[in-house]
């Protein structure tokens, strides 16, 4: 076990670090933050924060002398600098997970491996391939960049024969990646989420079931409980539980859900880190999932995962600045709504600058309130 007091490297400096960090203080951990491009969202509340490429071994392995236990709360960190901080101290999710979820196709392949429910796809890695591959597909599909895509970005949804795309076009406008995947667009009643916390011993816990609202193919809401059946969440925590242990995470792992129309569950992809649609779980949840990850990184006992009262989280994209700051007022005028900033400076639009979470004596009074409050929010 690692005890409270000792110090946690985080690699990544985003939101998702700061608030491992702020789970953590209060557990008594110091922090210290391995980030590229400095100052960043984490650091803003770290002990220390080192920035410097992941390929610089002399930064690496001062980070890590630095440190008891690293892990990461950025998917797309390179393995070689993983094996490298590995070599010196332990890192967790571990290679194997970040190896499989960090490229979409071996997350894809691994999938269908394990005999777990995915969407039909093929890959391309050239224009002529990709034509190909579409013709396999079929209309309407998605074709997304097989690596580093987040929030929609890298993803081209083709409706139909006459989208006007041809595939070298879009090759072009993926900007020529490598690899890309073609996956059939699902038709879904909803999209749902997990979160499964693991530790070295293989016990586990998981997160309530959260319904996902997504807009323009960015997370915009999360929904706890899920409004769907008892045995949907149940066969969710079950599907979420299966990958923690095949891929044997320590730490979490979030998985992405599809109920197509047919009321079967189907994993779009998965994330070997704290998600966006567990932040309900700081205001809704007996433990949080970011102090799950802390405890499970560190070996303590795990925490509750009991969903206190019903919540929902609407995230905070740059676009909600317009052309004047937010009404913060008029957002809080809801003694209900705790709200969460990121402190990342500039709100681009797309960017994600924080959230608020209502909680609720009903799913359906959150759900109001949250909707009311984002009026509210934009009034000024
Ligand atoms: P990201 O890494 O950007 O989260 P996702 O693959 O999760 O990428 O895609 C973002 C969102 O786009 C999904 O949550 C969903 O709303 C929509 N989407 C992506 N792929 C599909 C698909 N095959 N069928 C239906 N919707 C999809
Ligand atoms: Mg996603």
């Amino acid at each position: 076990m690692i005890a409270p007091g000792s110090t946690i490297g985080i690699l990544g400096g985003g939101q998702l670090g700061r608030m491992l960090i702020l789970a953590g203080r209060a557990l008594g951990y110091r922090f210290h933050v391995f980030e590229p491009k400095g100052p960043c969202s984490a650091g803003m509340v770290a002990d220390l924060e080192i920035n410097a490429d992941y390929d610089d071994r002399e930064a690496l392995r001062k980070f890590a002398e630095g440190v008891d236990v690293i892990t990461l709360e950025f998917e797309n960190i390179p393995v070689d600098a993983i094996d490298f901080l590995n070599s010196i101290k332990p890192v967790y999710p571990g290679r194997e997970a970040l190896h499989v979820c960090q490229h979409r196709q071996r997350e894809k392949d691994f999938l269908k491996a394990s005999g777990l429910p995915c969407v039909a796809f093929e890959y391309a890695d050239s224009a002529t391939s990709l034509k190909t591959a579409i013709e396999t597909i079929g209309f309407p599909c998605v074709i997304k960049t097989a690596a580093f895509g987040y929030d929609g970005k890298g993803q081209i949804k083709l409706s139909s024969a006459d989208d006007a795309l041809d595939p070298t076009s879009i090759w072009e406008r993926l900007g020529e990646p490598p690899r890309v995947v073609v996956e059939k667009w699902i038709e879904h009643q909803g999209e749902f989420s997990v979160i499964c916390s693991r530790k070295l011993d293989g016990s586990m816990t998981t997160f309530p079931m959260a319904e996902n609202i997504h807009v323009h193919h960015i997370l915009h809401a999360s929904i706890v409980p899920a409004r769907t059946t008892e045995a949907v969440r149940a066969e969710g925590e079950q599907l979420a539980r299966s990958l923690a242990e095949k891929l044997n995470v320590v730490g979490l792992i979030a998985v992405e859900l599809f109920l197509d129309v047919d009321g079967k569950l189907i994993i779009n992809e998965m994330a070997p880190r704290p998600h966006n649609s567990g932040h309900y779980s700081i205001d809704g949840c007996h433990t949080s999932q970011f102090e799950q990850h802390i405890r499970a990184v560190t070996g303590l006992p795990f925490g509750s995962t009991e969903l206190l009262r019903p919540t929902v989280m609407i995230n905070l994209l740059g676009d909600v600045w317009g052309d004047s700051t937010p009404d913060w007022a008029g957002l809080l005028a809801d003694p209900r709504v705790k709200l969460h900033l990121y402190d990342k400076g500039e709100p681009r639009p797309g960017r994600k600058m924080g959230h608020y979470c209502v909680v609720a004596d009903s799913t359906e009074e959150a759900v109001d309130a949250a909707e009311r409050s984002f009026d509210a929010l934009k009034s000024s």
